[in-house]
């Protein structure tokens, strides 16, 4: 049975930018609901017991396993989001992945705006991740559920997008959430952990 992982944090330990209404909703309710949906749909499948990410990889681009792939897609995704932002994180990059920034964007100020963009801009439901592919960083967005790992992409740091994650603070206003994201919660050791 998969289980809804503890949040690591305080419910209101990302205030202002995320409050903890939203956290009782996103995580609360949104996360609890894809770990509830995954639990049932794998009851006497072949991925009964198995992985998180194994069923990731096995269900991605399958029309017949879409509900699968969505569900645990979410709770991989959502995890992943909840270690990407912390209380007085945010603002410039340290250790390793700082240098990778310069190396990648030229400097910090140029990978912020990319990041900022690409993340506002998603269509609808999605997610702006920064990631390592072939050896360099890039950004990149996915739409609904999809992950940047089943093409080969190992995710860093990512920015839920969906209207779940951002409306009950910000309304409509994405970009007002996104860039406090950035400047004010991301997690930069949990980027450097997550290098290979
Ligand atoms: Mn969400």
């Amino acid at each position: 049975m998969f289980t809804l992982p503890p949040l690591p944090y305080a419910d209101n330990a990302l205030e202002p930018v995320i409050s903890a209404n939203t956290i009782s909703f996103h995580y609360g309710k949104h996360h609890r609901t894809y770990v509830d949906n995954l639990n049932n749909l794998v009851k006497g499948t072949e991925f009964e017991g198995a992985a998180l990410e194994k069923i990731i990889a096995e269900t991605a681009g399958k029309a017949d396993r879409a509900a699968i792939f969505n569900n645990a897609a979410q709770i991989w995704n959502h995890t992943f989001y909840w270690h990407s932002l912390r209380a007085n994180g945010g603002g410039k990059p340290t250790g390793k992945v700082a240098q990778m920034i310069e190396a990648s964007f030229g400097g910090y100020d140029n990978f912020r705006k990319e990041l900022s963009a690409t993340t506002v801009s998603q269509f609808g439901s999605g997610w702006g991740w920064l990631v390592v592919d072939g050896g360099a960083l890039k950004v990149v967005k996915t739409g609904n559920a999809e992950v940047p790992f089943t093409k080969g992409q190992k995710p860093l740091l990512t920015i839920d997008v969906w209207e779940h994650a951002y409306y009950l603070d910000h309304q409509n206003k994405r970009a007002a959430y996104v860039d406090a994201v950035i400047d004010r919660l991301l997690n930069w050791e949990f980027a450097n952990q997550n290098l290979p």
